[in-house]
């Protein structure tokens, strides 16, 4: 990395609309305004950085773009009084990645909101191994803890087992003494969620019920849903009295067909996860629980880092549905 250009990994959309994406030097004069100017050390692959990279026209409209909605790093430049320089941060949705330029590059300029300080004791990589897909997870979890869904009350079943935020979710939930039910559609992932804490694992077709019963067989205390459609509408419909289902992802579908009578017949709680929003106090607070009692303790089976040109592959696995674990981007000079 030179003072003024840097590697990035650049999304452009040409006059066909055909997007692509290809590392290319970027200069510190094209970054977005920001008060604070951060030397990236790593970042993640999350689905929606993926989705990004195909031009989906809800996440982005300008291009060029670079993807990235998670980054962890030390402080270049701040004119904020919060942000001193050399300090190790990380910042996690807000716009980063979406409506700004993000953290697949080597230098990144953001708003001083939108940072929180790296916490004691958690090193800048496993920081980006959680990342948003880490996040979410913790979110879920707290979500089922407020609506006393514990250790006690019954299976707990996660969905994409297997990807970001569904193995970061066994793996916490398990620590935290909870019998977790991993859904996955890979039988090469079975022996990966038994390592993590998972009792149980069922293949993806035993939660995609096609059928219109308003109420199916309650099978789970709580969920943490990251597929939607057919499969959020089945764990709902299968989850225990005053049972909660917390949804966070669509790579499934975006519709949910249900009727009222889970609400009503069995106080069932559907708990919606936005983690690119989240308020900083609960995201500090979210953060301390990571660096510290829920950091899963086998998060390093969860982590393969790569380098900016691996991210097409990486990218098109993701997409297909292939991914296990968390890729972590390593943005550090060679
Ligand atoms: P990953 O790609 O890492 O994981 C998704 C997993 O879902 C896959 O590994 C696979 O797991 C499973 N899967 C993939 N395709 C299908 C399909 N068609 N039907 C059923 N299961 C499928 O993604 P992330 O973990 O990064 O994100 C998961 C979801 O959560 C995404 O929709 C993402 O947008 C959303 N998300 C939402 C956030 C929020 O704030 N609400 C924040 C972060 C993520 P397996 O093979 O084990 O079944």
């Amino acid at each position: 990395m030179t003072d003024n250009t840097f590697p990035g990994f650049v999304v452009t959309k040409d006059r066909q609309g055909t997007v692509r994406g290809a590392v290319t030097q970027i200069t510190e004069a094209e970054l977005p305004d920001g008060e604070v100017l951060i030397r990236v050390a790593y970042s993640s692959l999350n689905y929606k950085d993926a989705m990004v990279t195909t031009g989906h026209p809800g996440i982005v409209r300008e291009f060029p773009h670079v993807p990235g909605i998670d980054l962890a790093g030390s402080v270049v430049q701040s004119n904020s009084k919060d942000f001193a320089t050399d300090e190790l941060v990380l910042v996690t949705g807000y716009g980063l990645g979406s409506s700004q330029w993000g953290g697949w590059s080597g230098l990144v300029r953001v708003p001083s909101e939108w940072v929180v300080r790296l916490p004691d004791g958690l090193p800048l990589q496993e920081a980006m191994a959680l990342g948003t897909a880490g996040f979410t997870a913790a979110q879920c979890v707290t979500s089922l803890q407020l609506h006393q869904v514990d250790a006690n009350s019954g299976p707990v079943v996660v969905t994409g087992a297997s990807g970001g935020v569904g193995s970061i979710a066994v793996a916490i939930l398990a620590q935290l003494g909870y019998d977790v039910i991993a859904v996955t559609g890979k039988t090469d992932a079975h022996a990966l969620l038994k390592k993590i804490g998972a009792s149980k694992i069922i293949p993806r077709h035993e939660v995609a019920d096609s059928s219109e019963k308003p109420l199916l067989e309650s099978r789970w205390a709580g969920a943490v849903d990251t597929v939607g459609g057919k499969t959020l509408s089945t764990l709902v419909r299968s989850t225990g009295y005053r049972g909660c289902v917390t949804a966070c992802g669509l790579v499934g579908g975006v519709d949910c067909a249900l009727t009222v009578y889970p609400f009503l017949l069995r106080g069932v709680t559907l708990d919606g996860i936005d983690s690119a929003s989240c308020p900083m106090p609960q995201r500090l607070e979210l953060w301390e629980r990571l660096a510290g009692p829920w950091r899963p303790e086998r998060l390093s089976d969860l982590m393969t880092t790569i380098r900016l040109s691996q991210l097409n592959d990486k990218i098109s696995q993701m997409l297909e549905g292939s991914v296990v674990g968390r890729s972590v981007v390593d943005l550090r000079e060679k």
